[in-house]
Formats: structure tokens, C-alpha cells, sequence
């Protein structure tokens, strides 16, 4: 019999790890406290590292069957607000990358878990000296471990005395899905301004998912806000197809949120036998488009390690090794995604002048090759 297991919270983190240590032959039970499963509409990108670690337990094929071309195949990279190329990336840099729209991601991951594994509506608190007991309203039930993937503002952190804080990024992030198909002309990436940046990614289908930030005040809540008037005043003069991908959002459909990461790296995701994982573990912010794909990583390392491990087994050394491997990596993930954030929303005109000459002035496999360790993961051995 393998390792019964709790997850907290059916995000992206919770879902692959759910699906990939039921795959293993583990007995999985998610807890969710919305009582709908379901994504939020907006778009990801996924890079070659997600899909290395999903094919490791088993689930690059079912997540691939979703994804698109995201930019591969259109000319990437980074534009001015006229239109003008800073910098184009080699078609190889782009070539793993994938777009997919939430929802259909959260389907195809949902559709891999057995019956009766998902329970939603309710939520679930860990225990806080991390022993394997999960306590939600209909009462307390011990497993072997308990995995917590609650998101940015996880209660579970906190609980286990893990939390250093969130801190503002110092900007908002608007998403927006087309509601149909937009010709973005064979060109697509970011477009860098003064304190202001927009993307636009290809979906699978045709349409368009795209992203806006700008230092501004955060406003009553992060979540849906129909923000398209303003946003079409800070981007209606940019190139093609800002202007379009704004005119071709259904009013309402937008997504905002103030930008927040961990203000310091954790010192453990591991107490006793419960294990933070994704943002819970890690939150950063979304600027390397990699919050996601880390929280892939983290769950497809665990799966990988708890490979032939047994109900009643001692976990430690899996665990020991998923603690260490995944702090390195994801603290230096999030610091550089900080950074490249910080350099992205420069607003004094000199700082810009700088940074896009300097940016013009580096060639795109240069870009590239910097990128190419984000890009590139691999299964840790299991634990002996
Ligand atoms: C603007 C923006 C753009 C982004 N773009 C990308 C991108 O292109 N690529 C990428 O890889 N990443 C991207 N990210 C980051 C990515 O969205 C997150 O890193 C990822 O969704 C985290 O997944 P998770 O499973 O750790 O947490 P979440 O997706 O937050 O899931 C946590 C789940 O836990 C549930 N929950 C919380 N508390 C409890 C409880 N007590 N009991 C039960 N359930 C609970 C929540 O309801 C939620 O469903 C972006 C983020 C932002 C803000």
C-alpha cells in the first residue's frame, strides 16, 4: 500500500501533485475550499521545465493536449510602445515555451484525478507542529503526510510558523482572455514603456491572452475588476495589437491584481511530515512566468521522490531532499524574477533610456542563453 496523503488546495501545485502520486498508485485526498474547482479566466505560459517535470510523473502528454504554440513560430521578444524591436529571441528560446488558457488546464488536470479524490467548499487547516493530521468542519483525520499548496496567502504557512511575510512588487497586473480569435500578425512578447509593460500570448484556439502592468494603486481587491476604460487610456496610443487585444476583451472579463511575493525565502518547507509546496512555498512574482512551472517542479519532484515509499514508511529522507533541492532552486527563481520586474517597470526617462539601449544592444541568443536554466529541470534520484 502506498502513502496516504492530504493536499491543501486544488491549484495548479495541488492538482499535478495529486494526479502524479495517484498515477504512483498513492492514496490521494484533495481539499479545496471553493466550491467550484475551476480556474479563474485568464492565460499562462508554460515553459520546457514544467513539461520536463509533468512528463516525469506521467502528465506531459495530458497537459500538452490543452497547451498551444504560445510564441513559438512569431517573431518574440521585446517592443517600445511604438512597435520598434529592441531585441528578437532565437526561435529555439521560445520553442518550449506553451500557452494555455487556465480553465483548460484546471479541466485537464482535474480529469486526471480518480472519483471522489477532490473535496471542495470547505476549507482545510495543517497542524501547526506539522504532524500529518488535517482538520476541516467535518473533523480531524490523520494521513501519512499532508501536503499544503493554499496559494500566496497560505494559511498553512503561516501556521507552521514559516510565514517572513508578503511585500509589494510595486505594480498591478491586469490579465484578459479575446473572446475570439485576433490576428496578432506572426509578432508577440512584451512591450516595455515607461513604468508600464503589456504582453500578448496566442491561446491554442485562436484567441488572446494578454497582460498589462503599471505602478498604480492597488484599489478596494485583488480579483476580477473592470478595469478596461483605464487600461485602454494607458495603451490605446502602443503598437499593434494592444489596442485590439483591449477592444476585443469582453467588459468585465479582466483580472487585477497588486503584485506580491515573499519578502524573504522560507527557511524550511518541510515540518515534520507536512510539506508547503508552489506559492504556499514560494510565491514570486510573475515576471519570469515561472510561478506555475515551480510549483510543477516542486510537485513532480515530491512524486519522484516518494516513488515506492510505503503507508507507516519513514518519509524523512524524501523529504529532506525535497526541502533542500527546492529551496535552491525556487529562492533563485524568485529572486530573478524580482529583478527582472524591478528593471521592466523603470519609469524615470533616463532609466528607460538606459535600459533599452542597453537591451537593444544585447543580442538575442545572449538573452537567450541567460534564460536557458529556467528552462531546464530534471527528476532528482529517489532517496535510497
Ligand atoms: C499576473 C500573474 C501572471 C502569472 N503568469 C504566470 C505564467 O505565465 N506562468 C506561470 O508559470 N505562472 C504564472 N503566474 C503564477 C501562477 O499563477 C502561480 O504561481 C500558480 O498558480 C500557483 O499555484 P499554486 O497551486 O501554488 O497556488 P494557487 O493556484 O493559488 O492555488 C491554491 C489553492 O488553494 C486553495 N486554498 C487556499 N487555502 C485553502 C484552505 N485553507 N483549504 C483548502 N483550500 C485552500 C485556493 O482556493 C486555491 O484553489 C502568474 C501569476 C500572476 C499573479
Amino acid at each position: 500500500m502506498g502513502v496516504r496523503v492530504a493536499v491543501v488546495g486544488a491549484g495548479i501545485g495541488g492538482l499535478v501533485l495529486a494526479a502524479g502520486l495517484q498515477r504512483d498508485g498513492h492514496d490521494v485526498r484533495v481539499h479545496e475550499r471553493r466550491a467550484d474547482a475551476g480556474a479563474l479566466g485568464a492565460g499562462l505560459t508554460l515553459s520546457g521545465n514544467a513539461f520536463a517535470a509533468l512528463d516525469a510523473i506521467g502528465l506531459g502528454e495530458r497537459v500538452r493536449a490543452v497547451t498551444g504554440a504560445g510564441v513559438a513560430g512569431l517573431r518574440a521578444g521585446q517592443r517600445r510602445p511604438s512597435g520598434r524591436w529592441m531585441t528578437t529571441l532565437p526561435p529555439a528560446a521560445v520553442a518550449s515555451l506553451r500557452s494555455v488558457h487556465r480553465a483548460d488546464l484546471h479541466r485537464a488536470l482535474l480529469d486526471a484525478l480518480r472519483d471522489g479524490t477532490l473535496r471542495t467548499g470547505a476549507a482545510a487547516s495543517v497542524s501547526p507542529d506539522g504532524a500529518p493530521v488535517l482538520r476541516t468542519p467535518g473533523g480531524a483525520e490523520e494521513f501519512d503526510l499532508v501536503v499544503a499548496a493554499d496559494g500566496l496567502r497560505s494559511s498553512s504557512r503561516s501556521a507552521l510558523g514559516l510565514d517572513t511575510g508578503l511585500r509589494r512588487a510595486g505594480y498591478l497586473a491586469w490579465r484578459g482572455v479575446t473572446a475570439g480569435a485576433l490576428d496578432v500578425g506572426g509578432q508577440a512578447g512584451e512591450t516595455w514603456g515607461r513604468g508600464q509593460r503589456f504582453g500578448v500570448v496566442p491561446l491554442p484556439d485562436g484567441r488572446v491572452y494578454w497582460f498589462a502592468t503599471a505602478a498604480a494603486p492597488p484599489g478596494p481587491a485583488d480579483g476580477a475588476a473592470d478595469d478596461l476604460d483605464a487600461l485602454r487610456e494607458r495603451f490605446g496610443t502602443w503598437h499593434d495589437p494592444v489596442p485590439a487585444c483591449l477592444a476585443a476583451t469582453p467588459p468585465g472579463a479582466v483580472l487585477r491584481h497588486d503584485v506580491h511575493d515573499l519578502r524573504r525565502p522560507l527557511r524550511s518547507f518541510v515540518v515534520d511530515r507536512t510539506v508547503l509546496l508552489g506559492d504556499a512555498a514560494h510565491a514570486m512574482t510573475p515576471d519570469l512566468g515561472q510561478g506555475a512551472g515551480q510549483a510543477i517542479e516542486d510537485a513532480a519532484t515530491l512524486v519522484v521522490l516518494l516513488r515506492g515509499a510505503r503507508g507507516g514508511g519513514d518519509l524523512r529522507p524524501a523529504l529532506a531532499r525535497y526541502d533542500r533541492d527546492r529551496r535552491r532552486r525556487t529562492s533563485r527563481v524568485a529572486r530573478r524574477s524580482r529583478s527582472v520586474g524591478a528593471v521592466g517597470q523603470l519609469a524615470h526617462p533616463l532609466a528607460v533610456a538606459v535600459r533599452d539601449a542597453a537591451l537593444s544592444a544585447t543580442p538575442g541568443p545572449v538573452l537567450a542563453r541567460a534564460a536557458e536554466p529556467l528552462q531546464r529541470w530534471a527528476p532528482p534520484r529517489p532517496a535510497g
